[in-house]
């Protein structure tokens, strides 16, 4: 498979979980990758590894998405060590949970900045490239509870479902530049973030799921593949639930 042959894609929070499976899945079909990371650097070593191992180029790229300076300086290091930026993954994302009662300021903000600031500052810094260059493909990880709510998440669906409402606004503005942005909404996927829910949550979330199992980064990963690749060419503005049919009407 060689449908990103010659691309060039920064992923953020490509460390582990679901960003690390995308960016291998992205070399895989031939592109050379940024792996943003923000505290892993072993971690993102691995996968740059990996993409090497594939045949591609790859950096690894320390910065903290909650800060937007940060930001604008992981863009143009990637344009600088790589020499473009034709696709861009913001995978990066933390959960606080709480219910809305005990809710500290600081976990809301921490959500807020780092799920949704962050996208917002990656976006806008390759956004300005994307637009010089009249093309470019952008794909945000959102999450099914942006569409249906979550107990105890108020921060982090507020954030994602501010992801969804981002990316259909720059789908908007940058069309006529020749970039295109969608989202992805992962429902339970086994990673870091889901491990440690105890069995019972963990039940109670199979029971909602169409297909009775868990997914895999791999399948959150193989539709980022899809949306970036020119076989999604006239998809912009849109959101794939990659979720066993957990959240369908
Ligand atoms: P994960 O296993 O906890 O991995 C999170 C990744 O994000 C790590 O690579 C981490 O880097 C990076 N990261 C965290 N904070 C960062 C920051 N401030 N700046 C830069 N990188 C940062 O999470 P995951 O399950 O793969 O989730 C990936 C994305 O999918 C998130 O946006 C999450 O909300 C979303 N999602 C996940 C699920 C699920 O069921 N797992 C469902 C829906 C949506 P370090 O390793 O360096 O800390």
């Amino acid at each position: 498979m060689s449908r990103l042959e010659g691309k060039i894609a920064l992923v953020t929070g490509a460390s582990r979980g679901i960003g690390a499976a995308i960016a291998r899945r992205l070399a895989e079909e031939g592109a050379d990758v940024a792996v943003n990371y923000s505290g892993s650097e072993q971690a993102a070593r691995e996968v740059v590894s990996f993409v090497e191992g594939a045949g591609g180029r790859a950096v690894a790229l320390q910065a903290d998405v909650a800060d937007s300076a940060a930001c604008q300086a992981l863009v143009d290091t990637c344009i600088e060590r790589l020499g473009g930026l034709d696709i861009l993954v913001n995978n990066a994302g933390i959960t606080r949970d709480n219910l809305l009662v005990r809710m500290s300021d600081e976990e809301w903000n921490a959500v807020i900045a780092t799920n949704l600031g962050g996208v917002f500052a990656v976006t806008r810094a390759a956004g300005k490239h994307m637009m010089k260059h009249r093309a470019g493909a952008i794909v945000n990880v959102s999450s099914v509870v942006a569409l249906v709510g979550n107990r105890g998440q108020c921060n982090y669906a507020a954030a994602k479902a501010g992801v969804i409402a981002l990316t259909k606004s720059v789908a908007k503005e940058l069309a006529p530049r020749g970039v295109r942005a969608n989202a992805v909404a992962p429902g339970f996927i086994e990673t870091d973030m889901t491990g440690d829910l105890p069995d019972a949550v963990r039940e109670a979330a199979r029971e909602q799921i169409a297909l009775k199992s868990f997914g895999a980064p791999e399948d959150v990963a193989a539709a980022v593949a899809f949306l970036v690749s020119d076989d999604a060419q006239y998809i912009t503005g849109q959101v794939i639930a990659v979720d066993g049919g957990m959240t369908f009407v």
